[in-house]
C-alpha cells in the first residue's frame, strides 16, 4: 500500500515527497532543534531515506564542521525553512512535520527525547514516554 506524503517549504520553492509509513512521531527537545524550531521542541516523522525524492526545487545541505559524524540539515536557499536532517549511520531520514502539507495527518507523538536539553517553558503530553537523550535502537 503506497502512504505518499507531499510537503515543502514557507516560500514554496522546494517541494518534496516520501512515502511511508513513518517508523515513529517523535518530539526532540535537544539545544541545536530549538535554534531551528523557533524554541519548542521539534516535531519529527522518520522515514526510509530512500523514499524521498524533490517534486521541486533542491535544498541547501548544512553540517558542522566541529562534530564527529554531524547530521545534515537540509533547508530551502531562499526562505530558510529547514525541512529535514539526514542521521549518520542511519537508513532513516527525519522529516519535520510542520513541512508536510497536512501535519495534522502525522497522527500522534509517541515520545519524547533529548529532555535533558528541555527548558522550563516545554511542555509535554501526557503519557508519552520521555527519554534523557536518543531512545533506545533509534
Ligand atoms: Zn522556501
Ligand atoms: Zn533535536
Amino acid at each position: 500500500m503506497s502512504d505518499a506524503r507531499e510537503g515543502g517549504c514557507y516560500c514554496g520553492q522546494v517541494r518534496y515527497q516520501v512515502t511511508g509509513p513513518a517508523k515513529a512521531f517523535g518530539a526532540c527537545h535537544c539545544r541545536e532543534c530549538q535554534y531551528i524550531s523557533g524554541g519548542g521542541p521539534n516535531y519529527f516523522q522518520l522515514y526510509e531515506a530512500a523514499s524521498l525524492s524533490f517534486v521541486r526545487g533542491m535544498p541547501k545541505a548544512f553540517q558542522r564542521a566541529d562534530l564527529d559524524k554531524p547530521r545534515v540539515r537540509e533547508f530551502c536557499p531562499d526562505c530558510g525553512t529547514h525541512l529535514l536532517t539526514r542521521l549518520p549511520d542511519s537508513t532513516h531520514l527525519v522529516i519535520k512535520v510542520g513541512t508536510l502539507d497536512d501535519p495534522a495527518t502525522a497522527g500522534t507523538v509517541g515520545f519524547a527525547i533529548f529532555c535533558d536539553d528541555a527548558q522550563p517553558f516545554h511542555q509535554f503530553p501526557e503519557g508519552v514516554p520521555r527519554f534523557p537523550k536518543r531512545p533506545p535502537q533509534a
